[in-house]
């Protein structure tokens, strides 16, 4: 992390759901739960447990909702992506304080294969209709996430900035710090800030292997650029999606994140809303901490104190 006030993201949707028994079994995948009342009052519960540990922004359960994830299961995009979105600003309005929904935009094709991801036509087509339908739901702002490659990145972040919504692009990136396609994060950052996206950074890599692409795109973005980072926990499971596991507890995560300069953190596969309450204590606690020892020696202590991202600036509409 770096130093200032943190802006935390929320924790896993589709693991969470899978721990609290809702069916997340492929190709629906967290999509699922936006099919029957009961995965819908489970959903709800899980953004609402996130607010309460401390989350900022919630991301709406949209990962799974475009129209090649749903082929030939019965389901409209539209209608799944104005459930998922509204059941988050149902938690948020229960909560009681205002938190912005994010509309999460997953690669088109699977997470983990950037040789499956579509030809440009068909990317900007569907990448075009799922974004309209997130807009249309009423979403805050556009989350690229788990991408796999430059091009359906930049691709999806030029129709998403044309909204004049807020668009921050997250990639996968394996342990030697390159994109999944073996791409740089760097050229990636030369592509995507010229666009006007607000954020970059990673997820859905392994905790502990996040500091290596977010410290390049930190050489490239400068000191003051918004980075997010949140990884995983776990392994991907071809019928399941996912298997949990408890290998990396809340503390052991925030080590890691300790090691993230990024402005903007959560947790992706398999984390939980304890994960993201342990975030959330230790930025309090090193608010205080700073405080204390700022005032007595003039100076602030390294560390995750005092992250404070421009709030204008990450929300603020591409005019
Ligand atoms: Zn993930």
């Amino acid at each position: 992390m770096v130093k200032g006030e943190l802006l935390l993201l929320d924790g896993a949707t589709g693991t969470e759901l899978s721990r609290r028994r809702v069916d997340t079994g492929l190709p629906l995948w967290s999509a699922n739960a936006l099919t029957t009342d009961t995965g819908l009052t489970v959903l709800r519960q899980v953004h609402l447990d996130y607010l309460n540990a401390g989350a900022d922004i919630l991301t709406a359960n949209t990962f799974r909702t475009h129209r090649r994830a749903l082929a030939g299961k019965g389901h409209d995009a539209r209608e799944l992506i104005r459930r998922a979105v509204a059941t988050a600003q149902e938690a948020v309005a229960e909560f009681g304080q205002p938190a912005p929904v994010a509309g999460s935009v997953a690669p088109l094709e699977d997470c983990y294969r950037p040789d499956l991801v579509p030809p440009d036509d068909e990317c900007r087509a569907e990448h075009c209709e799922r974004i309209q339908h997130l807009v249309e739901a009423g979403v805050d702002l556009l989350l690229i996430e788990t991408m796999t490659s430059i091009r359906e990145a930049v691709i999806a972040a030029k129709l998403a900035t044309a909204t004049g919504l807020p668009a921050w692009v997250s990639f996968v990136c394996g342990r030697e710090g390159r994109i999944l396609s073996g791409e740089s994060v760097a050229i990636a950052a030369e592509m995507l800030m010229p666009l006007g996206v607000k954020a970059l950074g990673v997820n859905c890599g392994p905790a502990h292997t996040l500091a290596k692409s977010l410290a390049e795109l930190r050489a490239v973005c400068g000191p003051d650029f918004p980075l997010i980072a949140y990884g995983n926990i776990g392994y991907a499971d071809e019928e399941q999606g996912w298997i949990n596991t408890d290998a990396v507890n809340p503390e052991s995560y925030l080590q890691y994140a300790q090691t993230w300069p990024a402005q903007i953190v959560g947790g992706c596969c398999g984390t939980t809303p304890e994960h993201i309450r342990k975030l959330k204590d230790c930025r309090s606690l090193g608010a205080a901490v700073a405080e204390q020892i700022g005032s007595g020696r003039g100076q602030e202590p390294q560390g995750i104190v005092k992250l404070q991202p421009d709030s204008t600036t990450l929300f603020s509409p591409n005019l």
